[in-house]
């Protein structure tokens, strides 16, 4: 039978907006000793903005190209991408009074960014890893200053050559560090995870406190990389939206998403964090720990 205490438990959970799909979740959490946190949409707002439209300099110093038509070539290639930076791109451009132009041969590439053909030139955008690929010389330096300050620099690249680059922020959430400092004073080792390039990732962690930082990650590897974490010894949870996070968030011995999340991570999840207060979490803790006392 259901001890009266993991009944009463779950009862104050919901009251709290903290859902637990079973029973065993509860009993669970009061062990976890490390919580991996996403980054986008799970400590930071999941709203990014553009902060820079920076054209490409030319050998001449002259730029390859207007902000303008930069914004224009983003628009055209971000228009059937789903995902948040894409989202920035298109906002901005529907405040310039940009209407975005159709490509031809549109491919998303997961944790890189996308690829298109516009007529007889080839576009792209995404990181520097996706120019890597595509054999596209970075400017490294203009990256960096712009990473350090926590944004996220998108490249973008006509017929192999590198023609500007707009970068986006994403705020960090207003309790995010107020919840990473409450996990520290449980004991609790955080992580964050992300597919963003490193220095912008360390930036975002500066700013809430988290000590631990794995960056770069492709989709399909941070299922591993939450498995590798649970052979380090321990209980790990795992923080996340459901963008691109559902197997990690399955994987996880305790998989808590947040409400705003996509569905599908909702049904892999194993608590539903309803106010999408990263708070909740260290709550959600403290609350498996006090019923646990009770029992024994
Ligand atoms: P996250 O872990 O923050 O959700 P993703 O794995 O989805 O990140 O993406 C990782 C990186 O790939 C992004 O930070 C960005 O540099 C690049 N990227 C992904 N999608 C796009 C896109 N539509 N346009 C430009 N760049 C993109
Ligand atoms: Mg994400």
């Amino acid at each position: 039978a259901t001890p009266v205490a993991i009944m009463v438990g779950t009862g104050r959970g919901a009251e709290m907006g903290i859902l637990f799909k079973s029973a065993e979740v509860l009993e669970t959490l009061h062990g976890v000793r490390a919580v991996v946190l996403d980054k986008t949409g799970t400590i930071t707002a999941g709203k990014p903005t553009v902060t820079d439209v920076m054209p490409a300099r030319r050998a001449d110093g002259s730029p390859a190209m207007s902000e303008k038509a930069l914004m224009k070539l983003a628009a055209a290639l971000e228009r059937g991408s789903e995902h948040p930076l894409a989202e920035a791109i298109m906002a901005r451009a529907e405040e310039l009074g940009i209407v975005a132009r159709t490509v031809q041969d549109f491919a998303a590439i997961p944790g890189r960014g996308v690829t298109a053909r516009e007529g007889t030139n080839a576009i792209a955008a995404g990181n520097a890893a996706l120019m890597d690929e595509l054999g596209v010389a970075v400017d490294r330096a203009a990256l960096d200053e712009l990473a350090r300050a926590g944004k996220t620099p998108l490249l973008f690249a006509k017929n192999g050559e590198l023609v500007g680059i707009i970068a986006v922020a994403d705020d960090v959430k207003a309790t995010s560090a107020a919840a990473i400092a409450a996990l520290g004073k449980l004991g609790i080792r955080t992580i964050m995870l992300t597919g963003d390039n490193e220095t912008t990732a360390r930036a975002i962690a500066a700013k809430v406190g988290v000590s631990e930082v794995i960056a770069g990650v492709m989709p399909a590897d941070k299922e591993r990389v939450v498995r590798e974490l649970q052979g380090d010894g321990g209980t790990v949870a795992m923080v996340g939206d459901g963008i691109n996070d559902s197997p990690a968030l399955a994987r996880a011995d305790v998989g808590l998403t947040i409400g705003a999340g996509a569905d599908v991570a909702k049904e892999g999840a194993d608590v539903i964090l309803m106010k999408s207060d990263l708070m909740d979490v260290p709550r959600a803790i403290e609350l498996s720990r006090a019923v646990i006392r009770n029992i024994k």
